[in-house]
């Protein structure tokens, strides 16, 4: 057997767009179709730097603040979410929104607003100065804390121990998140939890698929841009479950070489927010260089859906199945 015949990719699936990615980026896609340039997009739609490049390229505007969107322009809130000031904001500027907001977004918002309308103080596990942290703490500022992980544990005050809830950013590594909520629950035994799980079924699922992929290589290369919560979470994930070493990459061609060095067996996978062809791209520039065996590990079925935003649906005349 030649030294190439050995080399192969372990290709991870479920992969790359989830259900609410798919829907944020068709959201821009269709409005430009039927609107017509500019759109304005508050925030990036998805954390991808491809995405947003070619979502610019098609006539697509990315504005930080809805401030800067002019007066009586179609703004497009992306799919983290945001907070009801920004709603405010944007109806003062009478502007017109379509709210791209992943559903299982809103679901935490509407568990955030469900927690503090019964007073409890609301322990939101997740990075601070994320987008997504950021608009699910608008929902109800003076009762949420951050929860920056298990260390930040030590340091929360709550008005009452007996009257605290958690909740967590949707986008989180599923193993820390567990850890903190146990450390939480030491020091405060009546903790509630939240009626379901936060963290999404594509974020889940993509780090089942790493597992199981990251036992089995050497490298695992991780399609994603660095401000992609759930990608960061896959390399963090290949590490802790076996794999010697794992990158985060944009695109193929930001692979080293050098990486290769020694590695018969290279995981590949790819952030919530990539399109597959940035990993096909990936999976071409290991076939020049003798890996060109490529097995797809399947570890949970994907099938989920969600239906185009209102605002659009309701231009579009579709109705919802
Ligand atoms: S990663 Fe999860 S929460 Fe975020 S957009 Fe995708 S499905 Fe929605």
């Amino acid at each position: 057997m030649t030294a190439n015949s050995q080399r192969r990719v372990l290709l991870a699936k479920p992969r790359g767009y989830c259900a609410g990615v798919d829907r944020a980026v068709q959201t821009v896609e269709i409005a430009l179709e039927k609107y017509g340039a500019p759109i304005y997009v508050r925030k990036q739609i998805v954390h991808n730097v491809h995405v947003v490049k070619t979502l610019q390229e098609r006539g697509a505007i990315f504005v930080d603040e809805t401030e800067e969107v002019p007066e009586g322009a179609i703004v497009v809130f992306s799919a983290h979410g945001v907070a009801p000031a920004v709603h405010e904001e944007a109806d003062g500027l009478n502007l017109r929104t379509i709210d791209a907001t992943c559903p299982l977004v809103t679901k935490v918002h509407k568990e955030a607003v469900r927690f503090a309308a019964q007073d409890y103080d609301i322990l939101l596990i997740g990075h601070e100065g994320h987008e997504e942290v950021i608009g699910t703490t608008g929902e109800a500022p003076d009762h949420i804390h951050l929860v920056d992980g298990p260390d930040d544990v030590a340091g929360v005050q709550v008005r009452d121990p007996e009257k605290v809830a958690w909740l967590s950013q949707t986008t989180l590594s599923v193993d820390e998140t567990i850890a903190t909520v146990e450390k939480l629950r030491e020091r405060f035994p009546q903790l509630m939890d939240p009626p379901s799980d936060d963290i999404c079924y594509a974020t889940q699922n993509r780090q089942t698929a790493v597992k199981e992929m990251a036992a089995r290589a050497q490298l695992v290369i991780v399609v994603g841009s660095t401000n992609s919560s759930n990608s960061v979470r896959l390399v963090e994930v290949a590490k802790d479950h076996g794999a010697d070493d794992a990158y985060l990459v944009d695109y193929a061609e930001h692979i080293d070489p050098a990486w290769l060095e020694g590695v018969t067996t290279v995981g590949v996978t790819s952030g919530a927010s990539v399109p597959d062809e940035l990993v096909q791209e990936v999976l071409a520039w290991l076939a020049e260089r003798g890996f060109g065996e490529v097995e797809e590990i399947e570890s949970v079925p994907e099938h989920m859906r969600f239906a185009l935003p209102k605002d659009l649906r309701k231009d579009l005349r579709i109705t919802p199945v």
